[in-house]
């Protein structure tokens, strides 16, 4: 059998590993981690095992599908594209361009060609309103880097390899393999830090793998760290613990935020956090005395109530004491293209795009052009002027990854028009009257534009497709310019498409005397995604700035390279990283410290009684997708509620009892597990389960369907200055129902 060898980046998450594929034919034999990998050095998880198993899951549609006689049915492209087209100009026609909305899902930050793209659709539809999974579980730091940074996505993230003092607060990166800050490998970094001397300090409710790694593991109330970290300021001030160093040139409302935070002592919030103030104020110290300390936040920080305080309070720690843009410290990648904060004029920007617009129904206040996907649904099923009537699902299932699946169920099934991109016939696109497949993750290119810009080093890995397209397969560049052909209904073609989004980039690539036509000469004969991505490499930081800067980096540079090219550890980057009016960092916006009476009162208010439930990950989990890959589903069940002993003892339940969790919302049964990660009065579900099967073609995660914690979290409770979910710290009532009350999708003997 003759084999060969592919190297390409992991497209699964935002860890970007090096993988070394075995193949013969179209078959993978073997993955292994990249030990060439300038940045994941060989390290890959259970997932990247799996991509040749994902890549020819049967489930994964090759051919699009549309609705015919109310089921879903093979179609040409041609058929699939003018049915799309038809049904969402219908829309615009009837009801106007915002009667359209896009949800994009997070699968498309990790694809070259759909996100490089998304423009081209966008604009065909004028004025869509726009969801994404961004307001479920990021959008707090979107905001608190928009206003402290001028940008959402100048993001500091921890300098995980040079940090001697690393806080982590509500983040799991054992097992979720790191968010918002992109690293291959955390567990070793982690270790690393105590190898050399470091500390590492866990903050989590949950006795997490992560926590268990760690030095110290602190254990506030659940959602309860915006007040934790609150009387952690109010301590740098309180003790004079402030120190600015060089950041004292750039920032601004030192005052004004000691001011805020004067009342949120360590004594007046213990109470409410649980935590003694002693602990608080010895932490604070020890982090501050640090030469090299960071506080990274991550889920659980910004999917709760209080997030966005909570984001901004991660970096008011990190700034205080001088470890923002500092060695060691939270720092600004500087990636070699799609950086938000390397054009125009350093340091200053205009304001961020807020308040510009609301949600119909509730009155919601967009960010950044979007409205939180909590209101999707009410969106669509709420009658009058602007209701909205057609939605466009980008590698998005809402269904499972929303508040309130059945509501959101109930809402995409009453669209007049429902066009996926997707491979899958899941629990939101079931309802589509038009899927279109993108090919499988082994015949894409790939490059990480998104989450190099949030890497811990400064890298740049191009892969191309390992696999030729199947006869009949576009590519998903050209789906999304077939797309954006057919919502113009004007005749153009897949290539005007691409030539129109060319000259787009270009003219943001131009510079000196060139013009756009040079720009795309020196680029040919690239087309689709590829030419898009060597303007941006090219005219970027580190680009050849098409030969003016000879030796700089190109795209041919990098598929010389298929290792990836180091492009340096961070460098600080203040004040020219700034885009905000002022060109200063002003700690003290007032749409975040106006939030603070909404925490004093949740301070105040008497100690919540009952359980609430929080969510939780799994290294072999991702998100709403792959729960249909079989070896990715095997071992102990992973959809079980866990619950503290002494929970479980008043409630008479023992693991393996099928319990009943219960919200405003819904009620769901899941199967008990008892266990001492959780404390008492803490329950926690795993999300992005597969739960109604109806109409799902997805024989695996069919097979073993599981209990999602959307379905109960209450699209009604939001984090208000970000309008994102609140997907931890839902009060529920656990009940062991009588054998005859079960719910029969989740059967306990079959998960075990
Ligand atoms: S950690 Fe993420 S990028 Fe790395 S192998 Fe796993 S899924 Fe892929």
């Amino acid at each position: 059998m003759t084999t060969r060898t592919a190297i390409r980046t992991c497209p699964l998450c935002e860890a970007t590993c090096g993988l070394v594929l075995t193949m013969a034919g179209d078959r993978v034999l073997r993955t292994a981690g990249d030990e060439d990998d300038v940045f994941s050095e060989g390290f890959m998880c259970p997932k990247g095992a799996t991509l040749g198993e994902l890549h020819h899951d049967p489930d994964w549609h090759r051919r699009p599908l549309i609705r015919h006689r109310g089921r879903l049915v093979q179609a040409s492209w041609d058929e699939a594209f003018e049915l799309a087209g038809h049904l969402v100009r219908a829309v615009v026609e009837r009801s106007g361009p915002t009667a359209m909305a896009v949800y994009f899902g997070n699968p498309i930050s990790h694809n070259l060609g759909g996100l490089l793209y998304a423009p081209t659709y966008l604009k065909a539809l004028a004025s869509p309103r726009l969801f994404t999974a961004s307001s479920l579980d990021q959008r707090p730091k979107d905001l608190v880097n928009a206003l402290l940074y001028g940008d959402r996505f100048t993001l500091a993230v921890p300098d995980l390899d040079r940090t001697d003092f690393l806080v982590v607060v509500g983040a799991n990166p054992v097992e979720s393999n790191g968010s918002l800050a992109t690293a291959p490998g955390w567990p070793r970094r982690l270790r690393a830090i105590r190898e050399r001397g470091g500390r590492l300090v866990v903050v989590d409710p949950v006795r997490t793998r992560t926590a268990e790694l760690a030095d110290e593991h602190v254990r506030p109330r659940v959602a309860s760290d915006a007040a934790l970290l609150a009387s952690m300021v109010n301590v740098l001030f309180d003790e004079g613990l402030v120190r600015l160093g060089r950041l004292g040139e750039f920032v601004t409302g030192v005052e004004s935020v000691r001011r805020a935070l004067a009342d949120l002592t360590p004594e007046r919030v213990a109470d409410y956090t649980g935590v003694p103030a002693r602990s608080v104020r010895d932490l604070t110290r020890r982090f501050a005395a640090a030469e090299r300390a960071c506080v990274y936040g991550r889920i659980g920080t910004t999917a709760t109530e209080f997030g966005t305080l909570t984001s901004w309070l991660v970096d008011l720690l990190n700034i205080l004491t001088g470890n923002l843009d500092r060695e060691g410290g939270a720092m600004f990648p500087l990636p070699a293209c799609g950086s938000p904060n390397t054009r125009g004029r350093p340091g200053f920007g205009p304001p961020p795009r807020l308040d510009r617009f609301s949600s119909r129904v509730r009155g919601l206040p967009e960010r950044f052009g979007e409205l939180p996907t909590s209101c999707l649904a009410e969106e669509i099923d709420t009658p009058g002027d602007g209701q909205l009537r057609g939605l466009l699902l980008i590698s998005g299932n809402p269904v499972v990854s929303a508040p309130n699946s059945e509501r959101t169920a109930r809402a995409l099934a009453s669209l007049d028009a429902l066009v996926a991109v997707d491979p899958y016939v899941n629990d939101s696109t079931r309802f589509a009257h038009v899927v279109l497949p993108p090919p499988g993750p082994l015949q894409r290119s790939h490059y990480d534009v998104h989450f190099t810009t949030w890497a811990v080093r400064n890298v740049a890995n191009y892969s191309p497709a390992v696999l030729d397209l199947d006869p009949g397969q576009l590519e998903e560049w050209q789906i999304m310019c077939r797309l954006a052909a057919a919502f113009e209904g004007r005749g153009a073609s897949e290539a005007d498409v691409d030539r129109r989004h060319a000259e787009m980039t270009a003219r943001a690539a131009v510079s000196g005397d060139r013009t756009v036509e040079d720009l795309l000469a020196a680029v040919a004969p690239r087309v689709g995604p590829e030419r898009l991505l060597d303007l941006m490499i090219r005219s970027g930081p580190y680009g050849d700035a098409f030969g003016d800067r000879p030796g700089g980096l190109t795209l041919a540079t990098l598929e010389e390279r298929p290792h990836g090219v180091d492009l340096g550890p961070l460098r600080p980057r203040l004040p020219e990283v700034l885009r905000t009016p002022t060109g200063t960092v002003a700690l003290d916006p007032p749409l975040i410290v106006d939030d603070l009476p909404r925490l004093r009162a949740a301070i105040a208010s008497a100690p919540r009684e009952g359980l609430v439930l929080i969510g939780r990950r799994h290294v072999r989990s991702n998100n709403s997708w792959m729960g249909n890959v079989p070896s990715l589903m095997t071992g102990r069940p992973r959809a079980t509620l866990w619950l503290n002993p002494a929970d479980a003892e008043r409630l008479g339940v023992t693991t393996g009892d099928v319990v009943a969790v219960a919200t405003r919302v819904s009620t769901v049964h899941a199967p008990a597990e008892v266990t001492e990660r959780v404390p008492a009065g803490v329950v926690s579900l795993p999300h992005g389960w597969l739960h109604e099967p109806d109409g799902v073609r997805l024989a695996t995660a069919r097979a073993r369907p599981g209990v999602n914690s959307n379905r109960l979290a209450d699209e009604l409770v939001l984090d208000v200055p970000s309008g994102n979910a609140v997907l931890n710290g839902i009060p529920v009532q656990v009940t062991a129902p009588r054998a005859d009350e079960h719910e029969q999708p989740i059967n306990p003997l079959t998960l075990m």
